[in-house]
Parts: C-alpha cells; sequence; structure tokens
C-alpha cells in the first residue's frame, strides 16, 4: 500500500481535518492543529507531504522518526502538531487495512469505558454553580472551569476570594461525589499561586491545570510543593523531552494533547514516561472528533489514564460541534459520564466527508482573544 495524497481541511469552529487517501482506496483522518494556527499547520502538512506521498502508510515509526528530525530544526507547536495529525491518520490506516481498532495495536485495552469531563463557564467565569448542576444532570461526574479572568501579577484580595467563591459554589452545589478541575491558562504568576492554592484545598479540587505558563515550568516545583492540590500541566509541551521537566518536578497529571505532541506515537511515550513518575495522563482535547477519538484509542489502552477531556458544548464551538462531522455519532454518545470502547478499526469513528467539504469551503478564522490588563499591558488569556 501506498500513500497517493494528503488533503487539509479547515472547518469551523477552529479545526484542521487531515485526509490521507492510499492506493488501495484505504483512508485514514487526522487533526492537525494548534488552536488560532490553523492554516500555518496545514502548511507544514503541506510541506511533509512532499517526503511522504508514495511511502507505505503502515511504516508508522520509521515516518515519525524523519517527520520530526529529517527538517533538521525540530519540535515547537507547528510542526508537531502537523506531525500529530499525520500520525494520527497513519494509524487509522493501519487499524483499517488490518481490520482492529487501533487500541488493539498498541497491545489491548485495559478498560471497557473512559469517564469523561465537560467544561463550564467560558473564559470569564460566571454563574458556574447552575452550569456545574446541568452537566451533572446531563450525568458527568467531573467539569472544569477556569476560575478567574486576566489577573495581575500579584493581584487584589477581592481577586483572590473571587477565586475561592467560585470553586466553592461550584462544590456547595454539586456535593462530594463530584469532581472539580480548575484551569489557570498560566495566568497566575509564581507569587500568586502560592497565595491562591492553598486557600482552594478546602473544596478538593481534582486538579489545578497550568498554573504558570510554560515557559517556566522549570519553577512548578515552587507551586507543587506549596499545595496538596494536585498539579496538572502539558497541554503546551510537545514530546517526551519537553515533558522531562514537569515529571521531575512533582505534577500529579500531564496533560499532551494527541493533536499537538507528535499523535499517538508521542503521546503513548509520553504516558509510558510518566507512569514512570506516578504521574497519571489525561489528555488535553478541547478539539474535534478525530483528535478526541486519538485520544480515547490511547486511553483504551494505556494503565495511568485518569480522566480524558472532551470539547461537546465548549465555548469555543459556537456555529459547529464535536459530533457535526460525524456519521454515526453514537460512538459518543456518554453515559453516566463514561464513554465506552470504540469497536470500529482504526480510530474507530466515521467521518462525514461531505459535511467535511461543506465546512472547508467557508473555512475558518478562528484566533483566540489578546486581553489587556487595566493599565493596558498584555494578560495572558
Ligand atoms: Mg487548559
Amino acid at each position: 500500500m501506498k500513500i497517493t495524497a494528503l488533503t487539509t481541511y479547515l472547518v469551523a469552529p477552529r479545526w484542521c481535518f487531515l485526509r490521507i487517501d492510499t492506493d488501495e482506496g484505504i483512508t485514514g483522518w487526522g487533526e492537525p492543529v494548534i488552536e488560532g494556527r490553523a492554516h500555518t499547520v496545514a502548511a507544514a502538512v503541506d510541506e511533509l507531504a512532499d517526503y511522504l506521498v508514495g511511502k507505505d502508510p503502515m511504516s508508522i515509526e520509521a515516518h515519525w522518526q524523519v517527520l520530526t528530525k529529517g527538517g533538521f530544526y525540530r519540535g515547537g507547536p507547528i510542526l508537531s502538531s502537523a506531525v500529530a495529525g499525520i500520525d494520527q491518520a497513519l494509524w487509522d490506516i493501519t487499524g483499517k487495512a488490518l481490520g482492529v481498532p487501533v487500541w488493539q495495536l498498541l497491545g489491548g485495552a485495559v478498560r471497557d469505558r473512559i469517564r469523561v469531563y465537560s467544561w463550564i463557564g467560558g473564559d470569564r467565569p460566571d454563574d458556574v454553580a447552575q452550569a456545574a448542576l446541568e452537566r451533572q444532570e446531563q450525568g458527568f461526574t467531573a467539569i472544569k472551569m477556569n476560575a478567574s479572568a486576566e489577573l495581575d501579577p500579584i493581584d487584589t484580595p477581592r481577586a483572590t476570594t473571587g477565586i475561592v467563591d467560585r470553586v466553592a459554589a461550584v462544590r456547595a452545589a454539586t456535593g462530594d461525589d463530584f469532581d472539580i478541575a480548575v484551569d489557570f491558562h498560566g495566568r497566575l504568576s509564581v507569587a500568586m499561586a502560592r497565595r491562591v492554592l492553598p486557600l482552594l484545598e478546602p473544596y478538593l479540587p481534582f486538579f489545578v491545570e497550568e498554573p504558570l505558563v510554560p515557559e517556566v515550568s522549570d519553577r512548578i516545583g515552587e507551586i507543587t510543593s506549596a499545595t496538596s492540590i494536585p498539579i496538572a500541566t502539558g497541554e503546551r509541551l510537545f514530546s517526551r523531552w519537553d515533558f522531562r521537566t514537569v515529571l521531575d518536578r512533582g505534577v500529579a497529571v500531564v496533560q499532551p494533547d494527541l493533536s499537538h505532541a507528535g499523535g499517538i506515537s508521542e503521546v503513548r511515550r509520553i504516558a509510558a514516561l510518566a507512569e514512570s513518575r506516578d504521574v497519571a495522563l489525561a489528555p488535553h482535547c478541547p478539539l474535534g472528533p478525530i483528535a478526541l477519538a486519538a485520544s480515547l484509542q490511547v486511553g483504551f489502552a494505556t494503565p495511568n489514564l485518569l480522566i480524558q477531556e472532551q470539547s461537546l458544548g465548549i465555548h469555543y464551538n459556537t456555529g459547529s460541534d464535536l459530533l457535526d462531522y460525524l456519521v454515526d455519532r453514537t460512538v459518543f454518545a456518554y453515559r453516566d459520564g463514561y464513554v465506552d470502547l470504540l469497536r470500529r478499526p482504526g480510530l474507530g469513528i466515521d467521518i462525514d466527508e461531505n459535511a467535511v467539504a461543506r465546512a472547508a469551503e467557508r473555512g475558518h478564522r478562528w484566533r483566540n482573544p489578546i486581553w489587556q490588563r487595566k493599565d493596558g499591558s498584555f494578560a495572558e488569556w
């Protein structure tokens, strides 16, 4: 079997899908994207296609080595995301060619279902207690929320108590059989993180995510040693090498993104590296159905999986949502906050090619908001 073509589709709300065709009629799908830089990643896929066309799609690891290292310059969000989407599509083709799901190729399933969580509250969280109750009524047993909007490096008592009050309100509304993950999007300084996180401890958050921006990962040990709350990070780390710094500094959960961190091949290795440090895996996935399917394929075969993020109803999904590009939407029918084992070959989903083609005619130019502090200077979003 030989690869004949790579085609990218920019589709709403902010995604990029990749179709890889072969001379035997088997087609694989991937999702190579960085949110806000979809066109750039698609251009990187186009450049990598020069190497891939004519090659055997089932030589996944050999291609992964060339795609990540063969350009001399390596790493980073754009190249790692382009390779991630290609890698997903090659696993999809290989599974379809052999008639088995990808988790079977990774050694078989270690669980029958995967717990998933849902987002509430948006970028500037408001009325989170009511939103959490609605998710609980839908059967979810865990949510994730931002607990603040933009913050100053050392903010006011009001900013601090506001964070605590929002988490307390969700805990009071949902009770103790419910998990609350709190994502800071790197909005805290080291000083603010050390002030805020101990105040959240009475509400037993599931984990606190990205308290710091990734460029100061070498200081995350000062956070993990200052609180009993499990610390999660990793959506902006792109390889097993990138994760070494945080794994050596006491994080509890790593969150590589299947569409950013080199795909199924590399996230599988990051998970094993994390297991060797007693750290759990919770793949980042506010993205589309292909990224979610790839995440679940790894999760079914990975012993140290904690939970899976998914984007149904997330605040970014305006105009289009997780299920819109699937022929059979029941694959992601959540029951009691879990998704069942995907049983179809490859990634286990059937992409609605007509819906993708129609959406790609419209395309998108999604960009994240640019935030400012009160004095007009740049604030982390
Ligand atoms: Mg996050």
